[in-house]
């Protein structure tokens, strides 16, 4: 899949459409999930043209790759997800649900989040 340059989160990387910022650096946008499903619920992007954890983890930079991650966890950090526990989740594909062809990690917290599933 080809990246569409119009899809929302490269509107927001490009600062067409505001987002509800968390954090920023060279390599990473995080920002609050627009219709949360936690208590906390953020969204952490790459800076970079990546459909999805597909093609960021065969064609990205290692410096971005390195980068971003680093990001989620320090976005995780700051918002004290760490010692209650959290859960971050990629959505890749129909199958995955992924609904935003630009890679995000989802970060939930804030309560116990239940079974790692629907059924
Ligand atoms: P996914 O199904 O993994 O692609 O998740 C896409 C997520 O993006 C959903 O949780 C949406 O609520 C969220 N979302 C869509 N548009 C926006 C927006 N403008 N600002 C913040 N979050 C958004």
């Amino acid at each position: 899949m080809s990246y569409d340059p119009n899809n929302i989160f490269a509107k927001i990387l490009r600062g067409e459409i505001p987002c509800d910022k968390v954090y920023e650096d060279e390599f990473s946008l995080a920002f609050h999930d627009i219709n949360p499903q936690a208590p906390v619920h953020v969204l952490v992007i790459p800076k970079g043209d990546y459909v999805s954890m597909d093609d960021f983890t065969s064609s990205a930079p290692a410096a971005l790759i390195a980068g971003y991650m680093r990001a989620v966890g320090h976005v995780a950090r700051e918002l004290e997800l760490v010692t209650p526990g959290y859960r971050m989740l990629a959505n890749i594909g129909a199958n995955g649900g992924q609904e935003v062809p630009h890679l995000h990690i989802h970060l939930f917290g804030g309560k116990k989040l239940g079974p790692m599933l629907s059924r």
